[in-house]
C-alpha cells in the first residue's frame, strides 16, 4: 500500500501535467472503483482548469477553476502513469510492483499539457470524488484526520496531548489516522525504531502527569519528521527518470533500517540485536528488542 512520501511523490511527478492545464477529456471506463464513481463525475472534470494539486494524508487533491476539488486515492494498488507524445512516465515508486497491464486503467485525463494520465487499479481499491471546495470540511472521509506529520501543528506538544492517559500501544496510536493523519505500517516501524522505542510501549508515556511531552515524544517527532523526509528526498531523485521507475520494486526500501528484515542484524550503531516480527493490530511489526524499549 503507498504510503505518504510515495503520495507525496506521485503529486511531484503530477504536478507539472497538471497544474496550470484543463482537462480536455475525462473518462471513467467503470462504473466504480472501491466505490461507485458519481453519476456527474466526468461533468464536473472535463473542461476544467486545474488550478492546483496538493496532498492531505494520502489524498491527492486536484483544484478546479469552478471551485470543485478531485479527491484521489491509490487504495492498496492504484498507481499514476503520464504519457505524453514522446515519453510513458510512471511518478512515484512502491513497495509493490506496479501493475502494466492496460486492461485495469480505469481512469484518463486528457490534458492540455498535452499529457495523458492514467490511473492503473488492478484491485480497485483507490477511488476518486468530486467534493466543493466549501463543502471539504464536512466530507466524511476526511473529517477527524489529525495533523500531517510534516506540518506545522505536528509536535511534541500535540502528540504528548494526542497520547495522554492512552493504554493503547505506541505503534497502534501512530497508526491511529486521528492522532496523525498518513502514517503506515512501514514508517511507523521506522520511526519508531530510529527514536529506539518499543512497538510495545504505552503510548500514555509521551506525557507527564501534567501533560507535557516527554523526552521520548520529542525523539519520536524527530524521527518520524526525519524518516518521511528522506523517503520524500529519495523519491523526488526517482522523478528524474521516469522510465526507471516503472515496475521496479521501491528505492526506499534499500534504507529500511528494520521492515521486512526479520532475522538481521540491527543497523543501530553499536547494537548487535536481531530484528524481529510480530503481530500487532493485525499488521506485521517489525522491531529490535536490544535497543527500542
Ligand atoms: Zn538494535
Amino acid at each position: 500500500m503507498p504510503e505518504l512520501p510515495e503520495v507525496e511523490t506521485v503529486r511531484r511527478g503530477l504536478q507539472p501535467v497538471m497544474e496550470g492545464a484543463k482537462i480536455l477529456v475525462a473518462e471513467a471506463r467503470r462504473p466504480d472503483l472501491r466505490f461507485p464513481f458519481q453519476p456527474d463525475f466526468v461533468a464536473r472534470l472535463q473542461g476544467q482548469l486545474v488550478t492546483g494539486l496538493g496532498r492531505r494524508a494520502k489524498y491527492l487533491m486536484a483544484d478546479l477553476a469552478s471551485g470543485d476539488v478531485l479527491l484521489m486515492h491509490l487504495g492498496m494498488s492504484g498507481s499514476f502513469r503520464v504519457i505524453k507524445p514522446d515519453n510513458d512516465a510512471a511518478p512515484g515508486e512502491f513497495h509493490y510492483p506496479r501493475a502494466k497491464d492496460s486492461t485495469h486503467d480505469h481512469v484518463l485525463f486528457r490534458m492540455s499539457s498535452g499529457a495523458d494520465i492514467v490511473f492503473n487499479d488492478p484491485r480497485r481499491f483507490g477511488y476518486m470524488k468530486v467534493i466543493a471546495r466549501n463543502a471539504l470540511d464536512e466530507e466524511p472521509l476526511l473529517r477527524g484526520l489529525g495533523p500531517e506529520p510534516l506540518g506545522n501543528a505536528f509536535d511534541a506538544c500535540m502528540l504528548a496531548g494526542a497520547c495522554a492517559g492512552k493504554t493503547t500501544s505506541l505503534k497502534a496510536a501512530l497508526l491511529d489516522q486521528r492522532v496523525v493523519a498518513g502514517l503506515g505500517n512501514i514508517y511507523v516501524c521506522e520511526a519508531l525504531h530510529r527514536s529506539h522505542l518499543s512497538p510495545r510501549r504505552i503510548a500514555a508515556t509521551l506525557s507527564t502527569k501534567k501533560g507535557e511531552p516527554t523526552d521520548h515524544a520529542t525523539r519520536l517527532v524527530g524521527a518520524i519528521h526525519t524518516v518521511l523526509n528522506d523517503a520524500i528526498k529519495a523519491g523526488g531523485s526517482s522523478l528524474r527518470d521516469h522510465r526507471q521507475t516503472s515496475g521496479e520494486l521501491g528505492y526506499f526500501q534499500h534504507a529500511f533500517k528494520v521492515y521486512d528484515r526479520e532475522g538481521e542484524i540491527c543497523k543501530t550503531p553499536g547494537c548487535n540485536g536481531t530484528i524481529k516480527r510480530f503481530t500487532q493490530n493485525g499488521r506485521s511489526t517489525f522491531w529490535c528488542a536490544k535497543c527500542q524499549k
